[in-house]
């Protein structure tokens, strides 16, 4: 695998291996990311400039970046794992890739809640799973916690995507852990009876079939109906409008928040390095990007949400440790088999 340097190339790719990233004594860092959002370049970039340490980026999906890192072992150039939701945080982290980092700054910026109790990774911005409703057709006072979604009287109004999004499993570890295994079944149940439709697609795809009259209310991240409404093209733009946002659970355990995250890599050849920079992903520049650029929640309380997320409210998050949520994603996964969740 070779790294792509300062997005000289197409970022995609994943090439031939190589044993090692540079020469001695050379100051950089070598990251192996997930994200699927194709604008993270200005962050390493904005992190070259502040500390003339030079970035190497691998992107690919967080499958296979696992599977990488696990075949490369204690040879493994990479340096700190990035990728979206605490599920697959969890299983690199089960799969023992990360080392235990724990610094002062990362306490101070990153909530507890947001983070691994023994620092193997971090959450560098955060998303709500929330529910959105057409404003014509649902009137918002319907709505009250995920677990009501069961009520027959929703029977046909709700969309979400399939039961193999790490979104959903997280989603469903959190109920897992709020009401059991038990309830928590009865509940998938209950929705997938009111589900509009089979499963198909992305959030963004929910979003669009809310707008189109196909159901009432979808189950979506909050940054998809963000960009939709920030979207350059009055079409999109039109849709998010049709569009409303509720919290779910504000009267008890609050709603699900998920995050985007990294941790420091076991065998790290530039570990120091790679410290730095996640200290400067969670630092107030580089959360403005994750504010600004991928309409996701800064993690660190110091800065604001964009003003398209401001807009959606202040909400109550379900402060369960991203770690407790994700351990149960093996559990939420069966149970949502049985409950005929496709
Ligand atoms: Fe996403």
């Amino acid at each position: 695998m070779s790294f792509v340097r300062f997005g000289a190339l197409a970022a995609t790719a994943l090439l031939s291996t190589v044993a090692m990233v540079g020469s001695a004594g050379a100051q950089e860092v070598n990251i192996y990311n997930a994200r699927h959002y194709g604008t993270d370049q200005q962050l390493w970039d904005a992190f070259t400039r502040e500390t003339g340490i030079a970035v190497n980026v691998a992107e690919a999906n967080h499958d296979e970046l696992i599977q990488r890192l696990v075949a490369e072992g204690e040879n493994s150039p990479a340096d700190i794992f990035v990728t979206v939701d605490a599920g697959r945080l969890a299983l690199a982290a089960e799969k023992d890739l990360f080392a235990s980092v724990k610094t002062p700054i990362l306490e101070a910026d990153v909530p507890a809640h947001l983070r691994h109790p023994d620092g193997l990774w971090y959450g560098l911005a955060m998303r709500a799973r929330v529910l959105v409703y057409d404003k014509e057709r649902l009137n918002p006072a319907e709505l009250s916690t995920y677990e009501a979604l069961a009520d027959p009287k929703f029977a046909g109004k709700i969309v979400v995507r399939s039961s193999t999004s790490v979104y959903n499993l997280s989603l469903m570890g959190s109920i897992i852990a709020a009401d059991g295994a038990e309830k928590a079944e009865a509940w998938a149940t209950g929705l997938v009876a009111n589900f509009a439709r089979p499963p198909e697609g992305g959030d963004t795809d929910q979003l669009k079939a809310v707008a189109a009259g196909v159901g009432d209310i979808a189950i979506s991240n909050t940054y998809y109906l963000a960009r939709l409404l920030a979207s350059e093209k009055p079409e999109e733009r039109e849709i998010g409008e049709k569009l409303g946002v509720f919290f779910p659970n504000q009267g008890d355990r609050g709603t699900h928040v998920n995050i985007s995250g990294a941790g420091v890599l076991k065998y790290a050849p530039n570990k120091d390095n790679a410290i730095k920079l996640l200290e400067f992903l969670v630092s107030p520049e580089a959360q403005r990007y994750f504010a600004d650029i991928s309409f996701e929640y800064p993690v660190n309380p110091e800065v604001k949400p964009h003003p398209v997320l401001a807009a959606f409210g202040d909400f109550k998050q379900d402060t369960l440790n991203a770690a407790t949520f994700a351990a149960n994603s093996l559990e939420a996964s069966k149970i949502m088999d049985r409950a005929g969740w496709k």
